[in-house]
Order: structure tokens, then C-alpha cells, then sequence
């Protein structure tokens, strides 16, 4: 385990920084592929701040570090690579434009949120063209700060693996197009990230509040019925004219899930008017012989 070896934190917040180092190496060990949370490093002096961002990223899912100066965050982003970087720029033992120069390399394979109380625009400008994805004005509303992170994060993940798999269904992440066993489906934006946010979690069951907050941005207890609508336009459009069973599926009581790929069936091809009309022949001829032979 690393230590921090600084002088200006305090224990409580050199012991905070190990514990939560050590939860972000257990979630790098525990890694599963299609909802994997995110390994965050925040780096802010202010403790309370530090904490309060800690506590309500780990509630969002995620494996969250903390330190409190820029020299350890230098050693931890070296040592750990975390997926999201949250750094605040005024820091003691180099703050964050030092931080943000010295990981130049670093920075390019992760993403960075940077966190300033100084409406400095020069001075944001510079960081972003130092390799900074966001610049976040404080003081902020933590569920900007969140969005922003989900923002940034499905950007940097639609990157590394653009491509979503589920049974006949593809889905591009980077070209936001959707195929359907070679068939394009044209999704709105909406639509688009509703499918994508219940592919990533595929598997579990995902609440209509998950859906109203994560996808509309939304409180999750809104009195509304747009996720169902919008599951609705869904599944229109990824059946076409095949009927069958939803790929989306109805949790009653709960919200919907999409099953993993291996346990999804395909659907049956619409039989033709013209055969189906056969089978019932077939169907009827053999009832007659039955009763024929029963009688
Ligand atoms: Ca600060």
C-alpha cells in the first residue's frame, strides 16, 4: 500500500486516502465487463468537499480514491490509472495546472474533470488544452457534477469499445447506429440512450426511477410515464416486422431488463400467410384422424 507522506494532510484524511485507494485497487480486481463501475481518483484539499464527492460517486456505483494534494495525486494516477480524474485546482505541494503538466502522458488515456473556484477563463481554456475533458465552476450542484462525469465517461468508454452486443441487436456507440439482425434502426437521441444505458446494465433489472434519473435526467419519483412510452417506441422499432418475444423485458412491478446475450431467443421469422393457412389444415386433418381412432 502507498503511503501519501505529506505534511499538510491531516491522519484523517491520510487514512481516508489509503482506505480509498484500497477500493479503487479491489474494484480494478473485481473487473466484469458490461457494467463496470468506474475507478475514480478525486483530488481536493478541502476535506468536507473531498468526503461529500467520495461518499456520493460510491452511491452512483462507482470505486472512488480521494487524496489531497497534487504531489500524491501525481504517485496515485501513475501507480492506479484510474478511468476519471476529478481534480481541483488549487491544491497544496503542486496544484492542479502542475498536476495536469506533469501527467501529460497520463492524462491522454483517462478522463479529466478539473474543479475551480476561479472564474478564471483564460486559466479553464489552458486546462483544457492541457488535456482536460470538463472544467467545472465552483461552486456546483454535485448532480451537474455527476452528469458531467456520466458524460464524459460514456464518451471515454464509447471510445475504448464502441460496440454493444446483445443476441441479433448491435449497437455503435461512437456512430450511434443500431442494427437489429443487419436491419438499421433509426433511434432518436432518447431513444438511443435508453437502449444503451439498459445494454450496459444488461442482465439486471433497472428501475423506472434508475431510467428517470440516469437517462431524462430527471428526480426518480417524477410522476411520469416517459420511460414507459419511450420502452414502448423501443421495442416498435427493434421488431419491426418480425413478432416474437421483446428483447426488453418487463420486470412487473420494477422496470425492465434486458437478458444477457447467451439467455436472450432469437425470434421466429413471421410464418407466411399461405403456410400458416397449411398448418391449420394439417392441424385439422389430424384431430380428425384422432377422433377417427378414439372412436
Ligand atoms: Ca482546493
Amino acid at each position: 500500500m502507498m503511503t501519501s507522506g505529506t505534511g499538510t494532510q491531516d491522519a484523517t484524511v491520510e487514512r481516508a486516502g489509503e482506505l480509498f485507494l484500497q477500493n479503487i485497487q479491489d474494484g480494478r480486481r473485481s473487473g466484469d465487463a458490461a457494467a463496470q463501475p468506474l475507478r475514480v481518483l478525486i483530488v481536493e484539499d478541502e476535506r468536507a468537499l473531498g468526503m461529500f464527492l467520495q461518499k456520493s460517486m460510491e452511491n452512483e456505483g462507482h470505486r472512488v480514491g480521494w487524496v489531497g494534494d497534487g504531489e500524491t495525486a501525481i504517485e496515485v494516477v501513475r501507480a492506479e490509472r484510474p478511468d476519471l480524474l476529478v481534480l481541483d485546482l488549487s491544491l497544496p505541494r503542486r496544484d492542479g495546472m502542475e498536476v495536469l503538466a506533469e501527467l501529460q502522458e497520463e492524462v491522454c488515456s483517462m478522463a479529466v474533470l478539473v474543479l475551480t473556484g476561479r472564474s478564471d477563463v483564460e486559466e479553464r481554456v489552458r486546462c483544457l488544452e492541457m488535456g482536460a475533458d470538463d472544467c467545472l465552476l465552483k461552486p456546483f450542484s454535485f448532480y451537474e457534477l455527476a452528469a458531467r462525469c456520466r458524460a464524459l465517461m460514456r464518451r471515454r468508454q464509447a471510445q475504448v469499445n464502441p460496440m454493444l452486443k446483445c443476441g441479433g441487436l448491435a449497437v455503435n456507440r461512437m456512430t450511434r447506429t443500431v442494427t437489429m439482425d443487419g436491419r438499421v434502426v433509426a433511434l432518436t437521441g432518447k431513444e438511443f440512450s435508453l437502449l444503451e444505458f439498459l445494454l450496459m446494465r444488461r442482465g439486471e433489472c433497472v428501475t423506472r426511477g434508475e431510467l428517470l434519473e440516469k437517462v431524462w435526467q430527471m428526480s426518480p419519483t417524477a410522476g411520469t410515464n416517459v420511460v414507459d412510452v419511450y420502452i414502448n417506441y423501443l421495442r416498435r422499432k427493434l421488431a419491426g416486422d418480425n413478432e416474437g418475444e421483446d428483447l426488453i423485458e418487463t420486470v412487473r412491478g420494477s422496470g425492465y431488463r434486458i437478458q444477457e446475450t447467451n439467455s436472450v431467443k432469437t425470434k421466429a421469422p413471421k410464418k407466411p400467410a399461405a403456410r400458416a393457412s397449411e398448418y391449420l389444415l394439417r392441424a385439422t386433418a389430424a384431430a380428425a384422424t384422432g377422433r377417427q381412432q378414439s372412436a
